[in-house]
């Protein structure tokens, strides 16, 4: 008997039914004799039908409005599921983000957790009442309302199961667990029994939004025991630890896409010391996130660099680059962001050298340029054009797990 935090995204409570659903998940781990924390998101697709409300109103709303505005939408699932289970003879508070002592930092839409004072959580547990706490959100020093981030309350579940030293971490979600690729969209991906913390990590990272990457560091870092699972097939899910098991055949633990990319190039620059840093540093104090870097070797004195960021970033990163085009002497910058990101994550292909030559080749096969390529340790992101990403994860794929599957 220990404490359980379970954290139900927006498909999971997005009408009546599926709240009683959740309601029912909730009290029969209850009963079971656990003391029970839910996280809850919003209902469906509450939070961007919110985005688009505010913009019919102020297109430039200040990020602390939105805040406030966004964080309502975990409210109203949380009553309501707290009504359900009222409605079933249970005793239950829920509590939004602040009244679960989540303080953050002040970067409104985008705050990180600085600590949770959970006494009151704790309070409620003592009283023997199921709690369920809103995901997605807390105060900050000034006592405003915080939001974490789109897809946050994977990380509020896990941040709150690593304050109150909970036995297990639960998030249930729409798929039975964490695949081998989007199972929306690859023929033949399959449910992992496991996966280790580091290789999850980079799967959410790049694109794979089953779980929020900042969820994963903190469940690493705080060794959280964490489980992905279904909340409508009750079969077993997904563990994330330390180590996972894995099949000795794979290499490769997943494909992931990501869309919301962007590639700049900076044409001619000088072949001279000083150069990368002058440009990435104006870059770091732009606060823009830097991905792949690609650049040239020296020609006739000038060489190009190459670079991908955040979609979002693109028009502040150009404003600046043109603001400093006197400094950093370019001849001219290109943008492309009709791209996407396709990489391959797996703690097996460190010592297999083959992986990169069979994903190269698979992409090859099926006629699909590369325009930029990274490596780590643990993963292989290629850049391709956007038309083909779709086509792209579903070859890798192939190559990667289509003996696997041919043999299940
Ligand atoms: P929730 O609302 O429960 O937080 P999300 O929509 O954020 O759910 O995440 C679940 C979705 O993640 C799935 O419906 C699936 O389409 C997508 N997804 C992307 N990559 C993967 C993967 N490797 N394994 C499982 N699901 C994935
Ligand atoms: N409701 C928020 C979102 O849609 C947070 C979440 O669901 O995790 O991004
Ligand atoms: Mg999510």
């Amino acid at each position: 008997m220990g404490i359980i935090v379970q954290k139900f995204g927006g498909t999971s409570v997005a009408n009546t039914d599926r709240i009683r659903n959740v309601a029912r998940i909730i009290t029969e781990t209850y009963r079971m004799g656990h003391s029970v924390v839910a996280v809850l998101s919003a209902q469906g697709d509450t939070t961007d039908d919110l985005i688009e409300k505010a913009a019919e109103i102020n297109p430039n709303a200040s990020k602390r409005e939105m805040d406030m505005l966004l964080s309502t939408g975990e409210q109203i699932s949380c009553a309501l599921c707290a009504m359900a289970i009222e409605t079933m003879g249970y005793p239950v508070t829920s509590l939004t983000g602040w009244q679960a002592g989540f303080r953050t930092n002040s970067a409104y839409s985008d705050a990180r957790i600085k600590r949770i004072e959970p006494e009151r959580v704790l309070a409620e547990l003592d009283k023997k009442a199921i709690v369920i706490v809103t995901g997605f959100q807390g105060i900050n020093k000034y006592d405003d309302v915080t939001t974490l981030g789109r897809g946050g309350s994977d990380t509020s579940a896990v941040a709150l199961a690593a304050a109150l030293h909970a036995d297990l971490c639960q998030i249930y979600t729409d798929v039975d667990g964490i695949y081998t690729a989007d199972p929306r969209y690859v023929t033949g991906a399959f449910k992992l029994d496991e996966i280790a913390y580091d290789e999850m990590l980079e799967l959410a990272t790049l694109g794979a939004q089953v779980l929020h990457n900042r969820s994963v560091e903190m469940a690493k870092r705080y060794n959280v025991n964490l489980e992905v699972l279904s909340s409508f097939s009750g079969k077993p899910g997904t563990k994330v630890k330390e180590v996972a098991k894995n099949m000795e055949k794979m290499h490769v633990s997943g494909v992931a896409k990501d869309k919301n990319v962007a590639r700049l190039a900076l044409i001619g620059l000088a072949d001279q010391p000083g150069i990368a840093f002058t440009l990435f540093s104006l870059l770091a104090k732009e606060k823009v996130n830097v991905d792949i870097i690609l650049q040239s070797i020296g020609r006739d004195n000038t060489k190009d660099i190459s670079f991908t960021i955040k979609k979002e970033d693109l028009a502040r990163t150009k404003e600046a680059l043109e603001e400093h085009a006197a400094r950093l002497n370019f001849k001219k910058i290109d943008v492309d962001d009709n791209v996407a990101k396709i990489s391959i994550v797996g703690a097996g292909m460190v010592n297999n050298p083959g992986v990169a030559a069979g994903m190269f080749e698979a992409l090859y096969n099926a006629g699909i340029n590369i325009s930029m390529i990274s490596t780590s340790e643990i993963k292989i992101s290629v850049l391709v054009d956007v038309v083909d990403a779709e086509r792209a994860v579903q070859v890798i794929h192939d190559r990667f797990f289509g003996e696997i599957n041919a043999e299940r």
